[in-house]
């Protein structure tokens, strides 16, 4: 038992130092996608963001069962918007199933209450999972997603999600196992299918984790259903409505607010002990045309506020010696502070996601995850940068 807790979170410390170097090489690899217009340079870029995402998927996967395992992992309710969720599920599949000319539909109820209370994140997680084999284990045909509830009291209700393939399907005599880790079927003829057999017993674990249920159905050779249903606190009972509808005047709402910010009398601190992470960040607000600084300790981050005013702090969580929230609480007690009023956003790593509530309890303006995605820090820019600074052009 010793020697198993000891091994958790050696892998959950492990994956942690390995996401960082990742993170960086996705980072600049993404400049040069950005920078580049050769054809075969863009190639071999395109190339290293699909191998990157691969291992990146695959060690936060080991993150996460080592953290469940070695207990480290809580379900974190929020207040959370379930059309949000859908929207995120279908952007992600749509593209994958496109280019392996599959089809993808999905069938919500429209019934389906809005706003519900549980764990968003990982929720999504779940959903992303089960698409995500369906796209891989199928050649043809399409796939679907459905979703609708049951009524359990005034409260809650259960959320009843299913995944279903036209895909290779799943021998009867191997569905007993299909959850434990590590196990991959018909190995023979999945070779060239990228997998570690992590996934599923992911999945499960989590929908147990929120007392939930996941079952499978399949017939070899034509294609399974893969069922969850998670309870799920109401927030509103306003019906979710058209999902089609909903997700075409979102479309529009999001392509007018992707804009090109230039502002070339802001000037914002960027504060990460990872020399690589401030590299991205700089290269992803070169055409912004913003004054950046950056420090590379808490320690340093103090002596810069104390000399200079800031429109924005970027704050990162994980240093060493002083961290993210240490350093915040000194800014709050130095006297010299030159920036009490400028709003200070959290960067955190995807992994401790859970602990996004208490960044704004502490104070925090804002979070923003790690890998930094170029439209997020656009919108927190746009967001944040005091209005007269933004010359705002739209794409
Ligand atoms: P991985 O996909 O990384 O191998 P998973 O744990 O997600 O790991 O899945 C375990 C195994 O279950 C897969 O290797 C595959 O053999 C089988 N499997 C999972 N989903 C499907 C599906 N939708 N259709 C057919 N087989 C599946």
């Amino acid at each position: 038992e010793h020697a198993n807790q000891a091994k958790s979170r050696f892998l959950a410390n492990m994956s942690h130092e390995i996401r960082t170097p990742i993170n960086g090489i996705l980072g600049m690899d993404n400049m040069i996608l950005k920078e580049s217009s050769e054809s075969n340079i863009r190639e071999y870029a395109e190339n290293i963001q699909s191998a990157g995402q691969i291992l990146l998927n695959l060690v936060n996967d080991i993150l996460d069962i080592s953290k469940i395992e070695s207990e480290k992992m809580d379900i974190v309710p929020v207040s959370y918007e379930l059309f949000s969720v859908l929207n995120d599920c279908y952007n992600m599949t749509i593209i994958r199933a496109q280019n392996k000319s599959l089809s993808f539909r999905m069938e919500v109820d429209p019934a389906i209450c809005s706003t519900l209370y549980g764990d968003e994140v990982r929720v999504r997680q779940v959903i992303y999972n089960l698409l995500s084999n369906a796209v891989k284990y199928t050649k043809e045909g399409e796939i679907v997603l459905r979703m609708s509830y049951k009524s359990i009291d005034d409260t809650q209700m259960l959320l009843c999600v299913e995944v279903e393939d036209t895909g290779i399907g799943i021998r009867q005599e191997d569905i007993g196992h299909l959850f434990n880790s590590f196990e991959r079927f018909d190995e023979e003829a999945n070779r060239n299918i990228e997998g570690t057999g992590l996934g599923l017993n992911l999945t499960k674990k989590l929908v147990n984790m929120m007392q939930g249920e996941i079952t499978v159905k399949s017939v070899y050779g034509k294609g399974s259903v893969f069922r969850v249903e998670i309870p799920q606190g109401i927030v509103s009972y306003v019906p979710m409505g058209d999902f089609q509808e909903l997700f075409r005047k979102h479309s529009v709402v999001v392509q007018d607010k992707i804009e090109k910010i230039c502002a070339p009398d802001a000037r914002i601190l960027v504060v990460d002990d990872v020399a690589m992470n401030l590299k991205v960040i700089c290269g992803l607000l070169k055409a912004t045309k913003i004054h950046v600084d950056t420090a590379m300790s808490g320690k340093e981050a103090l002596q810069m506020i104390a000399g200079q005013k800031y429109d924005i702090i970027f704050l990162d969580h994980m240093m060493p010696e002083l961290d993210g929230i240490a350093t915040f609480r000194e800014m709050k007690r130095l006297k010299e502070n030159k920036n009490p009023c400028t709003p200070v956003i959290m960067l955190t790593a995807n992994a401790i996601v859970g602990a996004r509530e208490e960044y704004l309890e502490e104070g925090f303006t804002d979070y923003l995850s790690k890998p930094v995605q170029e439209a997020e820090l656009i919108q927190m820019l746009a967001k944040y940068l005091p209005e007269k600074l933004q010359q705002v052009t739209r794409r």
